[in-house]
């Protein structure tokens, strides 16, 4: 892997899951990072912690700005703060619709848009989202989550082509069912967690859940001088789930 000693970064939803595993794996490799998440606080050193709401462009202006200020500029920008939805078409109400897609959606937007002339700046900028098997792929019961997914890979291809001349690269990663605080909470809920846990596993021809740690690397990847010619792609991590069709096991 490709150090990243000299470049600044910022990561959404860095304060758990998928995010704080990116947070760490981007300052491990020398960048010099901050999170940006709702409630940050206590983040590991040497992480900084900016509080924002994703949702809320003020907010998303004013902590990117803070970012950039203490990092002395934005060379990545990870858009990885999301939250999910769980029923089919019939089941959420208008007003989840509008918060998922606002968090999901828009919150890439606002916070890529505060971060372009930061990235502008920049030598080697890169965007990498967290996108989801679910944008590629039919989930059952994820017809809100799954929507706000397509958008966020159709929303990566566009602002990859929008920002190429100005050589900012934008990429997206489709994690399959990961390990992280996020699927621990769903699993929680649910009737027999860990009948839960194997069949999600199951799901995925490698037959267990990613782990965040394996997504950080591809999101850091994507993110390094390493990949400065890759743009507008999206690379799974997901176990297999979206490109693969074993056969079942035959039964001795
Ligand atoms: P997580 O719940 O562990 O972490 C998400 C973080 O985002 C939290 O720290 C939360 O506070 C923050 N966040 C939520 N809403 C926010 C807002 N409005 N403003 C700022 N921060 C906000 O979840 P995770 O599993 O690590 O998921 C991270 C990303 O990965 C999400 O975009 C999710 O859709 C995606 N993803 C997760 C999985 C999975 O199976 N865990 C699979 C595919 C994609």
């Amino acid at each position: 892997m490709t150090g990243l000693t000299g470049l600044r970064a910022l990561v959404t939803g860095g304060a758990s899951g998928i995010g704080l595993a990116t947070a760490r794996a981007l300052a491990a490799r020398g960048a010099a990072v901050a999170v940006l998440d709702l409630e940050p606080a206590g983040m590991p050193e040497p992480l900084f912690a900016v509080k924002a709401d994703v949702s809320d462009d003020t907010s998303v202006r004013a902590a990117v700005d803070t970012a950039a200020t203490e990092l002395g500029g934005i060379d990545i920008l990870v858009n990885n703060a999301g939250i999910g939805a769980v029923g089919t078409v019939e089941d959420n109400p208008d007003e989840l619709w509008h918060r998922v897609l606002d968090v999901n959606v828009l919150g890439v937007v606002r916070t890529t848009r505060a971060a372009l002339p930061h990235l502008r700046r920049s030598p080697h900028a890169a965007v990498v989202n967290t996108c989801s098997i679910a944008a590629t792929a039919g989930l059952p019961q994820r017809a809100l989550y799954s929507a706000s997914k397509g958008a966020v890979l159709s929303l990566t291809l566009a602002m990859a082509a929008d920002h190429v001349r100005e050589g900012i690269r934008v990429n997206c990663v489709n994690p399959g069912t990961a390990d992280t605080p996020w699927v621990a909470r769903l699993l929680a809920a649910a009737d027999d967690p860990e009948g839960e846990r194997s069949a999600l596993g199951a799901r995925q021809p490698m037959g267990r859940l990613v782990t965040a740690e394996e997504v950080a690397a591809s999101i850091v990847y994507l993110a390094s001088p390493a990949a400065a010619s890759v743009t507008g792609t999206t690379l799974a991590v997901d176990g297999g789930m979206q490109g693969l069709r074993p056969r079942p096991a035959v039964r001795p």
